[in-house]
C-alpha cells in the first residue's frame, strides 16, 4: 500500500514530482492556481482538489511546491494543517525555512523542508543523480523516507530546518562561481578561430579534475592549517594572476569575473600567508 500525497503547486517542477507519484503507484491529490494544470495529471489518476484546504484535508502527508515563500503564506491561508506532515520543497533562505517551521508547528504541523538539487527532466529519472536535502523533523523525514525518495534521492542534513536551504544554497552559490569561469574561457577564445565545442569537453574534464581540490580545502578548515597538503602555493598563485589579467586585456576580454578573487587572493598574501593554500580567502569573506 502506497502512502497518498497531496501535492500543491504544479509548476514545472510541482508537474514532475506528480508523474513521479503517479508513475510509482501512490495515490496522489493535487491543487493548482491556475487549474488548467491539473488536467493532464487527472488523466494519469491524480485527484484534482478545487480547494488548496481541500486538498490539505485529502491526505496526512502535504508537498509544496510553489514559486516563493510567500505563495506558500497565500496557498495554506485558511487551510487546517493540524495533523498534517508538511514537507515544503519550495526553495527558500534558510531564515524563512526556519520560520515556516515555526509558523507550521503553532498549527499544529510537523514540519520538514526540501531543497530540490535537479532541474525538472531529472526528476523521475534515479540514474540522472538528482536529489533533494531535507531538514527538520527527523521523524517526519523517517517515516516518509521512501515516498520522499520517489521523485528523486533524498540526502537528510539535520534538525535546524534552515540547513536544507543552507545547503541548497551553498552548493547553487559554487556552481555560479564555476558557471563565471566558464563564461571568461569562452570569452577569451570567443575572437579566434577556435571552436567553442572543441573547447567544451577540455573544460568540462578541467572543472572535474580540479573538483576534489574542496576536500583539502575542508581538511584545512577542520585542521585550522592551511599549509596541510598545500599543492600550488598562495604566493606563486598571486604571481601567476597577471598572466591571466594580461590575457584577458589582450583578447579584449572583460576581467572583471576574476578580479575580485584575485583580489582577495592578493589580500591574504598581504597577510604573510604566502606558504598557504587559497583557504585563507575563506576567513576574509566573513564580516
Ligand atoms: P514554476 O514557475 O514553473 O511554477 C510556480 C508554481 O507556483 C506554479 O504552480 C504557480 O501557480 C505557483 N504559484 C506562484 N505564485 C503563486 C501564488 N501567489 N499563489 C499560488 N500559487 C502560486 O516554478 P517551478 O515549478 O520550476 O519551481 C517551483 C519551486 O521549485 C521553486 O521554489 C523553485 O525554486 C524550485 N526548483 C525549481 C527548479 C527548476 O529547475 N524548475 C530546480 C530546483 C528547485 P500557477 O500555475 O497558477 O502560476
Amino acid at each position: 500500500e502506497k502512502t497518498p500525497v497531496t501535492l500543491l503547486g504544479l509548476g514545472a517542477m510541482g508537474t514532475a514530482l506528480a508523474r513521479a507519484w503517479l508513475a510509482a503507484g501512490h495515490p496522489l491529490t493535487v491543487w493548482n492556481r491556475t487549474p488548467a494544470r491539473t488536467t493532464p495529471l487527472a488523466a494519469k489518476g491524480a485527484r484534482v482538489a478545487d480547494t488548496a484546504a481541500e486538498a490539505v484535508a485529502a491526505n496526512t502527508l502535504v508537498v509544496l511546491c510553489l514559486l516563493d515563500d510567500s505563495s506558500v503564506d497565500e496557498v495554506l491561508a485558511g487551510t487546517d494543517l493540524a495533523g498534517r506532515d508538511l514537507v515544503n520543497l519550495t526553495t527558500s533562505t534558510p531564515a524563512q525555512a526556519r520560520a515556516r517551521a515555526e509558523w507550521a508547528r503553532e498549527r499544529g504541523a510537523r514540519y520538514l523542508d526540501g531543497g530540490i538539487m535537479a532541474v525538472p527532466p531529472m526528476i523521475g529519472v534515479p540514474e540522472a543523480g538528482g536529489y533533494v536535502f531535507h531538514s527538520g523533523s527527523r521523524e517526519l523525514f523517517e517515516r516518509h523516507r521512501e515516498t520522499l525518495g520517489v521523485p528523486a534521492g533524498t540526502t537528510y542534513v539535520g534538525e535546524d530546518p534552515g540547513f536544507a536551504a543552507l545547503h541548497d544554497v551553498a552548493l547553487l552559490s559554487a556552481m555560479y562561481g564555476m558557471f563565471a569561469g566558464a563564461a571568461h574561457a569562452f570569452a577569451l577564445i570567443r575572437e579566434e578561430d577556435i571552436d567553442p565545442t572543441a573547447l567544451a569537453p577540455l573544460l568540462a574534464d578541467w572543472l572535474v579534475a580540479m573538483a576534489p581540490a574542496v576536500h583539502r580545502t575542508a581538511d584545512q578548515l577542520r585542521s585550522g592549517d592551511y599549509t596541510k597538503g598545500v599543492v600550488s602555493n598562495l604566493a606563486m598563485q598571486v604571481a601567476g594572476t597577471p598572466t591571466l589579467l594580461s590575457t584577458a586585456e589582450h583578447q579584449g576580454v572583460s576581467p572583471e569575473l576574476l578580479t575580485p578573487y584575485f583580489e582577495l587572493m592578493r589580500r591574504r598574501l598581504a597577510q604573510g600567508s604566502g606558504e598557504e593554500d587559497l583557504t585563507g580567502v575563506i576567513d576574509l569573506l566573513a564580516h
